[in-house]
């Protein structure tokens, strides 16, 4: 039996915080806030995977509540996530993602990003699909207030 997910995440862009994107920080002015170190590519993932081996969502195993994963990083989260979906009698088939980011420009970074998430996965990197869009300078992506990614993964009987 096959299975699939889907996660969507969106994170708020702010001054004087890193820019993590799937696992890679990227040099730019502005950095994503939350909890965590609000990497929203990573997070997105994440959801996909539980949402395809039927576990509970990201804010159900990582409150934002809990100050003991305050600054926690999202790799950690990939990993203990992935342990979950395989402890549930999963193996993960593949990962499809978008990011839609308006600034900065994402694909340079994307082979960087597909092996930091294959090394916190323990999939291998071909299985790993990684794209990046704008928003054609519309919304509150487009005017640069926010990061969004959508991400779909596939999971089978292991
Ligand atoms: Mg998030």
């Amino acid at each position: 039996m096959t299975r699939v997910g889907i996660g969507y995440d969106v994170h708020r862009l702010v001054r004087g915080r890193p820019l993590i994107l799937g696992g890679v920080r990227i040099d730019h002015d502005l950095g994503l806030e939350g909890h965590s170190d609000a990497d929203v590519l990573s997070h997105a993932i994440a959801d996909a995977l539980l949402g395809a081996a039927g576990l509970p969502d990201i804010g159900n195993l990582f409150p934002n509540t809990d100050p003991s994963i305050e600054g926690i990083s999202s790799q950690e989260i990939l990993r203990v996530v992935a342990g979950r979906v395989r402890e549930a009698g999963f193996e993960i088939v593949n990962i499809d993602s978008t990011l839609v980011a308006e600034r900065p420009r994402i694909t340079p970074h994307l082979d960087a990003m597909r092996a930091a998430l294959s090394r916190s996965l323990d999939l291998p990197g071909p299985r790993i699909g990684i794209k990046a869009t704008t928003n054609e300078a519309m919304g509150f992506i487009g005017r640069g207030e926010g990061i969004a990614a959508l991400a779909v993964a596939g999971v089978g009987a292991a």
